[in-house]
């Protein structure tokens, strides 16, 4: 039977092959890096990680290498903030994984910005509502090219830094993580049962901050390169094709 129009597939291009990765669900962890749960006002913990989500609607992706992204300024904010992450993009998916079996799980890696409406996220969060108008929206997930596990291997330390403008705003390394890849990916894998497709934010360091437009952001995280955006007025990616 036919569909009733296309359906929609999203997806990411995978570094160095004639591939694309097709993007199922988008899962985010908050506060990862203890600097950064301080700056938001929150102690530190490793009690419980919390998730939120974002849709494949909200992915930017990078074409191709070299690629610069164009986001653009959402509605309904005055405050559009940077997070720079490491994605985990999972090939296989399963549930109750163990940590010391979850990195089977990995396809690969990318350099992701987790951008936010930092003052409707304040609102919210002060009336104890859902923050999910905060994180999901067009272009709210910018994404580079997906690097295989196979080329990097896995990913347990390095430096993420992000420069507006020139200027650092955040710098981090991936090994001060409050909750390690594995056991992320772990712990959701009791909540839901994972899925091939599925990306993981794995939080941000301390020093996030506001976006404006032109501004240029570079985000850097070896051995994955950089991601280059540019903050632009008008309509996001999905606006222009379809709205
Ligand atoms: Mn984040």
């Amino acid at each position: 039977m036919a569909w009733s129009f296309p359906p929609p597939t999203y997806g990411l291009t995978v570094a160095s092959r004639e591939e694309r990765f097709p993007i199922r669900r988008i899962f985010c962890i908050g506060r990862n890096y203890a600097e950064h749960a301080q700056e938001m006002g929150a102690v530190p913990e490793r009690t419980h990680p919390f998730f939120f989500q974002k849709s494949p609607e909200a992915v930017l992706a990078q074409p191709h290498a070299g690629a610069v992204l164009s986001l653009c300024y959402p509605s309904a904010t005055q405050d559009l903030q940077h997070e720079a992450e490491l994605v985990v993009a999972l090939g296989q998916g399963g549930r109750e994984i163990a940590p010391e079996q979850a990195v089977q799980h990995i396809f690969g890696y990318a350099i992701g910005l987790d951008m936010t409406r930092r003052d409707l996220q304040a609102a919210l969060k002060e009336r104890r509502l859902p923050w999910d108008m905060a994180k999901n929206f067009e272009d709210a997930a910018p994404i580079g090219l997906l690097h295989p596990i196979a080329h990097t291997g896995e990913l347990c330390q390095g430096e993420i830094t992000l420069t507006v403008n020139g200027v650092c705003r955040q710098r981090g390394r991936l090994e001060e993580m409050i909750w390690s890849v594995n056991e992320i990916i772990a712990e959701l894998s009791r909540l839901v049962t994972l899925l091939p497709g599925d990306l993981l934010f794995t939080g941000t360091p301390a020093g996030v901050g506001p976006l404006r437009c032109p501004d240029h952001v570079c985000v850097t995280l070896e051995p994955l390169g950089t991601l280059e955006v540019t903050v632009q007025d008008g309509q996001g990616h999905y606006a222009r094709r379809f709205g």
